[in-house]
């Protein structure tokens, strides 16, 4: 399990059976890496009411239209349950898929619903891409650092996970030059790039323009597809939308969005563009896994499009983070200790944090927690243990009251960890 989200399951209370596990001779090698998450142990306690949770990636859905849903959703099966309340196809359905292509045009991508293929969150769409391209021991490169939730997926298939070093202004094309030189001088086969170029999760920065071409170049002159990943791209707290790579370059480029960020989460709808040949690919491998995704929802989402004005929702959206972001980044910048240092992100979820030397953010978590405050610390989101000494801090959920008073808490709890 990621630490992404805040899950609602409490942790293992059996602790040792584990070690008892009468199948263990039986599971598949693939299963070695799937680690539950470093702060599991945490949540129980991290999830109680008097601990400020800076640590999840949960939307914030208090805005959401609900007695106007609920109508949506009972007139939906009154009028048409048989058809939403039946199988579909793994492709997905017709009609979303064609309003999906609205949704990417509103960021500069011109697509065919035929490329479409609707999944089960984006999340969904990152194993289906694994599953087709990656045999054990091939190699994926990902910024460093990048999503535990991407990570995971391609650990579940034995990928090697190089990483790549990002700046202010996201992946940098020389470190990109630089690990495909590494691992080809080794002998060992990219895949893909996977890529989170706008409003980063974990790490909060945007790709700079000038990049995406170098980076679409680079990727294209090594034969190595890219995978974008762009669940935040309409985010952007100022309304402003950066041109997703796949805009750039509609042959090399699988692009990853999702209703999660912009919608409801809990309906589990996102979608792959993919060039045509992959595409069909995909379907296959969705209809061994899923056979497909729930009509129900896809039909929610498609009639929440049509009957809703969700661009002004998603401005909503944006001003509401916009709101937490700027209580966050005023709260780091009146308590944080002497020595930290943190990004700015103009749009997402994420606040990237540097501790001081010394300082274990892994380490100081359940001294955190004691303090009733809780984060994600970075180490979690590298395969090669790097980001100790960093951590995600998220705006998304709490209220700026709580984000204030959460940061307040962090920046004690770090002081005292210096002094120790
Ligand atoms: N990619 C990134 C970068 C994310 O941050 C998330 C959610 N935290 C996902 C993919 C998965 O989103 P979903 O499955 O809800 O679409």
């Amino acid at each position: 399990m990621s630490d992404e989200h805040q899950p609602t399951t409490p942790p293992e209370k059996h602790g040792p059976a584990r070690n008892l596990d009468a199948h263990r001779a039986r599971y598949a090698q693939r299963t070695a890496g799937m680690t539950a998450s470093e702060v599991r142990a945490l949540f129980a306690v991290a999830n109680r009411p008097e601990v400020v949770s800076l640590a999840g990636g949960m939307p914030n859905l208090a805005a959401l239209p609900l007695d106007s849903l609920a109508g949506e959703v009972a007139s939906l099966i009154a009028q048409d349950g048989q058809g939403a309340l039946q199988y579909g196809s793994a492709h997905g359905v017709p009609e979303l898929r064609e309003q999906i292509c609205d949704v990417m045009a509103m960021e500069g991508i011109s697509a065919h619903p035929d490329d479409v293929m609707v999944t089960v969150g984006s999340q969904m769409a990152l194993d289906m891409v694994t599953r087709i391209f990656c045999d054990p021991g091939d190699v994926v490169l990902a910024e460093g650092p990048s999503y535990v939730g991407a990570l995971g997926s391609f650990s579940a298939y034995q990928a090697e996970v190089v990483h790549v070093a990002m700046d202010d202004d996201g992946l940098q094309p020389e470190a990109l030059r630089e690990a495909i030189g590494n691992v080809t001088a080794r002998g060992g086969r990219i895949k893909f790039l996977y890529t989170i170029p706008n409003f980063h999760n974990p790490g909060g920065v945007t790709m700079a323009l000038n990049r995406r071409a170098e980076v679409l170049e680079i990727c294209a002159q090594h034969g190595i597809l890219v995978v974008e990943d762009n669940p935040y791209g309409l985010l952007g707290f100022d309304g402003q939308v950066y041109p997703p790579l796949r805009s750039l370059d509609a042959d090399n480029v699988v692009y990853l969005g999702s209703f999660s960020k912009t919608f409801a989460s809990g309906l589990r709808v996102g979608w792959v563009l993919a060039p045509h040949a992959v595409r069909e690919k995909l379907v296959l491998a969705a209809e061994s896994a899923t056979l497909c995704p729930p009509t129900l929802n896809q039909m929610i989402v498609s009639r929440y499009l049509t009957t809703h004005d969700w661009k002004g929702q998603i401005k909503a959206f944006r001003e509401q983070y916009r709101e937490r972001r700027d209580a966050m980044l005023s709260a780091l910048e009146q308590h944080m200790p002497e020595g930290c240092t943190w990004n700015t992100p103009d749009g997402g979820f994420f606040v990237w944090v540097t501790v001081p030397e010394g300082i274990d953010t892994k380490a100081m978590l359940p001294r955190a927690v004691t303090q009733r405050v809780a984060y994600a610390s970075g180490t979690g989101f590298y395969t090669d243990g790097f980001g100790s000494r960093q951590m995600r801090l998220s705006f998304c959920y709490p209220t700026p009251e709580r984000i204030r008073e959460g940061v307040r808490r962090l920046a004690n709890t770090l002081t005292e960890e210096r002094e120790l």
